[in-house]
Parts: C-alpha cells; structure tokens; sequence
C-alpha cells in the first residue's frame, strides 16, 4: 500500500449521478482531502452493454458542478481492455480462472450459484471464472467494524471477463485500484458484498488492498436503498442545498445555509471525520424525497 493517500470515486455510468452516489463521491472527496491526499476520478465502463458515454459525461459534468474535480486525468476503464486482458492471462497461466459456457438457467439447480469448476470447452465462446474456493479474509472497516469473509460461504465463482468479451467489474476495479496506487477506498456498503471476492484476487496477485471504508446507505420510505436499480433521479447541477443535504447525511452539524459550493467543501473538510457515521442505514427525511 502506497504511503501517502490516494482516493477515488469510481461510478459506472449506467444511470446519472443519484443522491447516494454524490454522497459517496463527497464522503471519499472529504477524506482525501482532509489528509492532504489525492482524490480521483474513475469511470467503470467494462461493461459495455449497460454503460453510455451520455451517461459518463453527465456523470462528470455533475460532479464538476459540486466542485469534485480529478487531481489527475479521469482514468476510463474501456480504454484499459488489455491491461485487464494482461492480468487475466497470469491468473489463465496459474490455472485460477477456467472457461464456462454455463447459462443462467443451467444454474437454476444452484440458485443461480456457481459453486465447481465445470468442464467446458475453451475452443467454443465462453466466460472465464475465477477459482475462488478457499480464502477467509478479515479486516476493521472503520464505520462497518469488523469484517469476516469467508469466499467459501456461499461458494460462487465469480465470472472475470463474460463470453461477450466484456471484463467484471471485480476484475477490473482490483487491477485499477492496484496500478492507481489507491490507498483508501470509501464507498457504499452495498459493496461489501463484492469485497471479499476481491480480497481474494489482491491475493492472487500478491498484491496488498488498499484500506477499506464503506458509508451506510441512504434508504427511503420502503426501506430500499437509493440505486439505478430502485430508478433514483439525476440529481440537479450546482445546488449548494443537494450538497447540505449530503453533509447532513454526512453527519455534519450546523451547516452554514448562505455558502457557496466551494465554501461547503472547504468547511466540510475541515470538519470532517468518518466517526461521525455508523453503520445504522441513514433514512432519507420527507423534505429530501424529492431528491430521489
Ligand atoms: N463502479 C462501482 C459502482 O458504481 C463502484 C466501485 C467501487 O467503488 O469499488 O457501483
């Protein structure tokens, strides 16, 4: 792990930036900074098929509109396809990953699990799928305490690059956070699922994880977390008000209701400390459903 801080904010452009994600991309903005760090901007675009460039350039425009600007070029992971390649062959090499031509409904039988090396055949289209079959990973999350994975429970062996040539997000968001030296990853806990997927791989690859952070999840009405897949708004540019609500969320008291975007941040920085999160689920107030 690199000395000195190194942050991110990753989306993946298959919707506009939503209030959940622009809450994200200040709460890993703010750490960064308060440490003096660098803060990036990553675009997830592996997975063609779900992501537009419409989206991508809404996405930064937005962010740029709060200010959230990259310390460096905004790297676009599309562009990276052999690099990715380049890692999924040393994983080939070593016998991690094998060919699988497995369908959705031949995996009914195992809810949908993949839980043993199949026997498909490599000459024909197919997926590669990651041997993940033994591994107990632990680590403090400094907001979610402590985290036991255990890659075993349930066992699925995640798919790396899919038969239409597209590379997973678990695939590409290790390589990336490795060869960008990220130190700190902050971000939902609707990830921690992935995670210990991805503790597994730094481990095929020798490499060390950055240190782990997840915010808790804005949650609505329903109790449902506020995603693309629950059809959350866009949230609108340059509204110093969006940007109070996300510090409220944030946890931060006594907001200052007459500054600007930039003097937000500035203030918020100062201020900020992930102590003043929990893992409670954060629930979205009546005056902010418009926003979602
Ligand atoms: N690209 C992922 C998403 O938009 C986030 C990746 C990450 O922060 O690790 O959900």
């Amino acid at each position: 792990m690199p000395n000195a801080y190194r942050g991110r904010f990753a989306p993946s452009p298959t919707g506009p930036l939503h209030f959940g994600s622009l809450l994200s991309a200040v709460a890993s903005y703010l750490d960064a900074r308060q440490q003096q760090g660098t803060w990036l901007i990553r675009i997830e675009d592996v997975d063609g098929s779900r992501c537009s460039t419409d989206n991508q350039h809404a996405i930064i425009k937005t962010l740029h509109s709060y200010e959230l600007f990259s310390d460096e070029g905004i790297l676009i992971q599309s562009d990276r396809y052999d690099l990715y390649q380049h890692y999924l062959e040393m994983l080939i090499a070593r016998d991690l990953v094998y060919p699988c031509q497995c369908t959705r409904a031949s995996l009914k039988r195992t809810q949908g699990l993949h839980p043993k090396r199949c026997d498909s055949d490599a000459l024909q289209p197919h997926s590669w799928r990651a041997q993940c079959d033994i591994g107990i990973f632990e680590f403090t999350d400094p907001i979610q305490g402590p985290q036991h994975f255990d890659v075993s429970q349930p066992l699925n062996h995640p798919v790396l690059k899919r038969k239409d040539d597209y590379f997973s997000y678990q695939l590409a968001v290790v390589v990336d956070d490795h060869v960008q030296n990220i130190s700190d990853i902050v971000r939902g806990a609707d990830l921690l699922e992935t995670t210990g997927q991805q503790l597994w791989l730094y481990q095929q690859f020798g490499w060390q994880s950055p240190r782990l952070c997840h915010l808790p999840l804005i949650i609505n009405e329903n109790g449902d977390k506020i995603s693309k897949q629950n059809h959350a708004k866009a949230i609108p540019n340059a509204e110093p008000k969006v940007l109070s609500s996300v510090l409220h969320y944030l946890g931060f008291k006594d907001i200052p209701s007459d500054y600007s975007i930039a003097q937000l941040l500035v203030w918020a920085t100062e201020r900020w400390s992930r102590q003043q999160l929990t893992q409670a689920n954060l629930s979205l107030s009546e005056n902010d459903q418009v926003l979602i």
